[in-house]
This record gives structure tokens, sequence and C-alpha cells, in this order.
């Protein structure tokens, strides 16, 4: 090996020593390209967030008077004909129903699918808050909705097949019409119950 192929390796090897040592600088550490949740800064939004998954976190005190009173009847009626019923939501107050808003959107949109080493943190975030909230990938959160205006409320009820009250068969859907609510939407979102406008309540 002449001087100058030795000098010539030497040099090669020298600058692979210089890129492998710069290797880590060189590489930053994996960051996210996705912005964290806003965080909640509204006291009564808060209030909620921190009661989540208790029976605290269902406020029927700001339902209006109507919804209040349609909500106390059909847990009458329903436990008169024989079912169960377990409510889960009332009145939200608006800073929290954008809350829940802002979480389906981070992570049906944003992280849901994102497989991005800088990622995985703020996924498992978001992920864990979608679940506590028990929200739904088929319906995203309304801003403006039943909760907040205090004409809505969510509850799971549960009446034995052939249920009857006063010698009629009844179902969850003509006892809520009963006592003056109705479920605007079955199929998507079977628990959420809508006071009905005085005056359109049938027979
Ligand atoms: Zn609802």
């Amino acid at each position: 090996m002449s001087l100058g192929q030795s000098l010539g390796y030497t040099f090669v090897y020298l600058i692979l020593c210089s890129v492998a040592v710069a290797q880590p600088e060189l590489a930053p550490p994996p960051r996210c390209s996705v912005a964290a949740l806003p965080a909640i800064d509204d006291p009564e939004a808060l209030a909620f967030e921190a009661s989540v998954g208790t029976t605290e976190v269902v406020d029927t005190a700001d339902l209006t008077p109507a919804t209040a009173r349609a909500l106390t009847r059909f847990q009458q009626v329903v436990t008169s004909a024989g079912g169960t019923f377990e409510l889960k939501s009332a009145y939200r107050p608006p800073a929290y129903q954008d809350h829940l808003q802002a979480v389906w959107d981070k992570w049906m949109l944003e992280l849901r699918r994102n497989l991005k080493k800088g990622c995985q943190a703020l996924r498992t975030e978001v992920g864990e808050d979608f679940a506590r909230h028990h929200l739904m990938e088929s319906q995203r959160p309304v801003s403006y909705s039943d909760h907040t205006r205090g004409v809505g409320f969510d509850a799971t009820v549960i009446m034995p097949a052939g249920a009857r009250l006063k010698m009629r068969r009844v179902s969850v859907d003509l006892l809520a019409l009963l006592v003056g609510v109705r479920r605007p939407d079955i199929l998507h979102d079977p628990v959420h119950f809508r006071l009905v406008p005085s005056g359109r309540v049938p027979g």
C-alpha cells in the first residue's frame, strides 16, 4: 500500500468516524407535529372534567324545569313498568362540550391512525381521554347541543320484553313520549333524549 493510498484510507476512515460520532447529534429527538389538546380554562368545565366517571358529572340541577320534570317522570314510569334507568349525562357547560369535541377531533382526525414515533405519547393520552368520556367514533359531539341548553339528557333505559304499564304494552320510546321526551337519533345516539316542546306531545 502506498503512502498516498494509506493516507486516503485513513482519511475515509476519519470521515466515517466523524459521521458516526456526529450522527446522534444530527438526529433530533422525535417530535410530533400534532399540537396538544387545548387546556380547559373555564372553571365550570374544569369541575366537570375532574368528575368524569363519577355520578358528580351528571348535573340535573341546571336542566330546564320542564326537562327536569320529564326526566323524573321518565325514571318513575320506567321503574313502574319493570325497566332499569341509568342516567349518564344531563346538563353540560358549553366549554366542557367544546372539550369533548376537541378530544373527538384530535383523536379521529390527527392521532387515531398516527404511527409516528414522536406522536405515540400524545396518541396514548388522547386515546385514553376519548375512552374516559365514552365518546363514539361514529358521532362527533356538536358544539351547540341539547345538553348545553339544558333540554337533553343521556340515559341507558332497558325494558323487559313484554313490559306493561297499567295493562298497556310499553316500550322505551312509548314511555318517553308519555313524559314528553323523545330520542332524535335512535340509531346513532340511542341514549340521547330531548325534551319535546310543550303542545307537541301526541295523545
Ligand atoms: Zn346526549
